[in-house]
Formats: structure tokens, sequence, C-alpha cells
């Protein structure tokens, strides 16, 4: 596996600490709000690099943390009179839920910030005790000019470093380096923890280097996040950690591009903003939205427009129908050994094209070149039942990697739609035409794509938002 490091600059061989398993930290949602589709393609991204790097025979122990205590969660708690609790849990359930449409497998831990409040306390007295902080009115700063490599990850000049002044806030703006707080004195109506360093809660920062450290070790493999959170996020993670343990922190460090809306950058006052609850509202279907963010090179900014969406839809029915033809009718024994090779020099071309710094779409182009000589071979009546199972369980290897490839079940098993086309089907035979159209215009409403073959009919459901055949 190569990847970019954002650290070196340059395209790397990824060599873990520990020979064939990697230690990775996701940074996860802060959760004051569902998330939206510029985070999910992030998420999705790092769901396909967890796959990708089992594909390849890693063992992978992921962390994503869920930061429920920061800023805007406190804003929200403030305004709406509500604890941070309430405001949190809901947005915890439905964050799991998303994960869920959107087919990202779990991470191995998700630990949460107020759960780690003792550990984020540890490395703020460690990094006291090295004279790397100072305190001022009740709060406690990293002192960023006592750590000479501060602005390595960002390429950040030292000059543009202001020397002595500092920021409370959890999110800053770029190029504005300043001594940035770990531990935020007690105010009026905020929640607070007792500590060292006197009542008050942890900053943004130190949440991640605490958990990542406690479930990965002082010394990981791989963290990544989106390009938003090199600076400050990661430069402070970085100097935090070690700051306190004196041993480099992280070996690579991806950063995936931002997501744009119709070329401009998503807000809510632009009226462009979406979450994946908006989409599947509007009709669209989730795999095709996880095709979408995925399709796209993680470093490439990634521009969602609804044409977009609907040509990935249609992508996925290039799939589909090729899984239902591959399910139908029998087959003769045997195996065409000249199609097998082919195929199996194309799983090969996908696995290189993943493994060059997820070359996505060098990987998919390969995909559909294999869905095309499958198709010609059926056509032919050239697919005979072995090659056809080495080529199911292909797609199955390829699938678990892309994990967009297998319509669901519930769209190809469907007693209501099989009574309804064997209807129609008899209607045609007994020159009823009036009959079978208006069972193919209630069919036609109810998503299903029917296609008349010398087999019989053959159906699958249309992918929600795909354009018509
Ligand atoms: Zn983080």
């Amino acid at each position: 596996m190569r990847i970019f490091n954002t650290l070196t600059r340059r395209v790397e061989p990824l060599e873990p600490i520990e020979p064939g398993h990697v230690r990775l930290y996701t940074c996860g949602p802060t959760v004051y709000d569902f998330a939206h589709i510029g985070n999910f393609r992030t998420y999705v991204w790092e769901d396909l690099l967890r796959r990708t790097l089992r594909f390849l025979g890693f063992r992978v122990t992921q962390v994503m943390n869920i930061t429920d205590i920061e800023d805007k969660i406190i804003a929200k708690a403030m305004a709406t009179g509500a604890s941070i609790g309430e405001v949190t849990e809901p947005f915890i359930r439905a964050f799991f839920e998303d994960l869920d449409t959107l087919g990202i497998e779990r991470a191995e831990r998700y630990p949460r910030a107020t759960e780690h409040i003792p550990e984020m306390l540890a490395i703020a007295e460690g990094l006291q005790a090295k004279g790397l902080t100072y305190e001022s009115q009740g709060s406690l700063y990293f002192r960023i000019d006592a750590f000479p490599s501060y602005g390595r990850l960002s390429n950040l000049e030292r000059r543009e470093i202001k020397v002595g002044a500092r920021v409370d806030n959890d999110e800053y703006d770029k190029d504005d380096a300043r001594d940035f707080v770990l531990w935020k004195g007690h105010r009026e109506g905020e929640p607070s923890w007792d500590g060292p360093f006197g009542p008050g809660r942890p900053g943004w920062h130190l949440e991640c280097s605490a958990m990542s450290m406690k479930y990965l070790g002082e010394s990981f493999d791989l963290h990544t996040g989106g390009v938003d959170n090199i600076f400050p996020h990661h430069e402070n993670e970085i100097a935090q950690s070690e700051g306190a343990t004196g041993h480099p922190f992280v070996r690579y460090w991806m950063h995936a591009a931002h997501l744009m809306v119709d070329g401009e950058k998503m807000s809510k006052s632009k009226g462009n903003f979406y979450t994946l609850r908006d989409l599947v509202a509007r009709g669209h279907d989730p795999r095709a939205l996880r095709y979408l963010l995925l399709s796209t090179h993680y470093r490439t900014p990634l521009n969602f427009t609804f044409e977009a969406l609907a040509r990935a839809a249609g992508e996925l029915q290039r799939f589909d129908a090729l899984y239902v033809r591959l399910g139908e009718g029998a087959r003769p024994a045997g195996r065409n050994d000249e199609f097998d090779a082919k195929a199996a020099a194309i799983e090969t071309e996908i696995r290189d094209a993943l493994a060059d710094d997820l070359n996505v779409s060098g990987a998919t182009g390969a995909l559909f070149r294999l869905v095309r000589e499958a198709n010609a071979a059926l056509d032919r009546g050239a697919l005979p039942a072995g090659s056809v199972e080495e080529l199911k369980s292909l797609l199955g290897r390829v699938d678990a990697v892309f994990g967009v490839l297998t319509p669901p079940e519930a769209t190809l098993l469907d007693p209501e739609i099989e009574e309804l086309v064997t209807q129609r089907t008899a209607a045609r035979k007994a020159k009823k035409f009036a009959e079978s159209d208006r069972i193919r215009d209630v069919l036609a409403s109810r998503g299903i794509v029917l296609e008349d073959t010398p087999q019989g009919v053959r159906w699958r459901r249309a992918v929600a938002g795909a354009p018509p055949d």
C-alpha cells in the first residue's frame, strides 16, 4: 500500500509499526447537529481506506472519537436550556444510524470525550511539568514557541506564529498560529470538571491526543481527517502529544479534500447545505451517495451536484442489472477459461489501483470493463456455471471494499412484484395488451424496471434518483 503522507508531502509505502497491523485514528463528529455530506465525504473515504487495508491483508484497529463537549455544543445547550447530554445524545444516535445508512463499517472503538477527562488532564500536567504551558485567568495554554517543530504538518512558517498571543476558541483561522488552550477555566453556565488547574473543561484538540494515544499507543501509524483539520487541529494534536511523551506521535497523516456543492462552498445561508437525511427525504438512494462520495479521488475536491448523484445511481444500475443476470436460469456446468483469466487479471488491476494511494477511478474503470466483458459473454451464452460462480465471488471480494455493488436483498426478492410480473406475462400471452400495459405502469410507478428477454421477463428495482434507462 502506498499513500500520500501530508507530513512528508510524498507518496510513500505504508509500513506500520507492527507489521501487518495498521493502527488508525480518524477524527470523529462533534455531535451538536446532523452530519452533512461534506462530513460524510471524509467518513466514506476513511471507510474506503479501512476496507482497502483489509482487502490488502492488513489488520486494522480504528478509533474514532465522539466530541461530546466543545464550544458549539455548549453554545447550543446554553441557547436552548438543555443539558450537554440532552444536546448530544440524539445526534450520537443519528450519527450511528447515518453510518449504517451509508454502509460505513464500524470502527473498533468510539470513545467519548466526556469519558476521558482524566487522560486529558494527565497530558496537560505532563506538558506543564516540561514547561510547555502557562496559566492565565484560570485557563492553561500551550506555549507553541517552546515547541520548535510546531507548524511542520501544515507547512506553517515560523514567522507567522504570533508569539505570546493566545486563542480560546476550539477552531480558528488558518495562518493565525497562536498559543492554544488546553484547559479552559470555568465560565458561568458552562459544564466543568475539577482539575489541577482549577475547575474547567478541556480544549477540543486535547480530546483527540488523549483518546488516540490511550487506545492506539503513544506512537501509532495513521491519522486522518479532512484538510480543514490540518491546521490548527492536527498541528495542535502533534504539539501536545509529542510535547508530553517525547516520542513521535503519528507516522502517516492523510487528509481528504473539500466537498463543494454546485461549485461553491456548502453553507446554510446559500441554501446549498445538505445532510444525508435531506437527500434521503428527497428520494435519493444512499447507495448512490456513497458511490458518488467515494468515486472521486480523496485528494481532489469533490463537486456535489444532483446531476452527479443521478449519474452515480445510473452507474449502480449497471451493476444491479449484471447481478440479476448472474442469478438467473440454469447454465451448463464447466468454465470459460479465457473469461476467468480476464476476470482474474481485472481483479489484480483493481487491487493494484487501490493500493496506489486509493486510485479509485482506476479501480472503477477496471470494474466497468469487467461488467462489459461479463455482459458480452452472457449475450453469447459463453458463461458456464463455474465461471458465473467465480465471477460472483470476485464481485463479492471487490464489494468488500466498495460496499455498493451488491443490490440489497429486498430489491431482488419480492413476492408481490413477482406476482405482478407473472400476471403481466399471462396477460401478454392471452393478448390482453391493455391489461399487460396497465400492470407495467403499476410496476413502473413502484420503481420496477422490466426487460423482456428470450429467457423470459427480467426485473429489478431502479436505484432511486437514477435517470430512466
Ligand atoms: Zn481530532
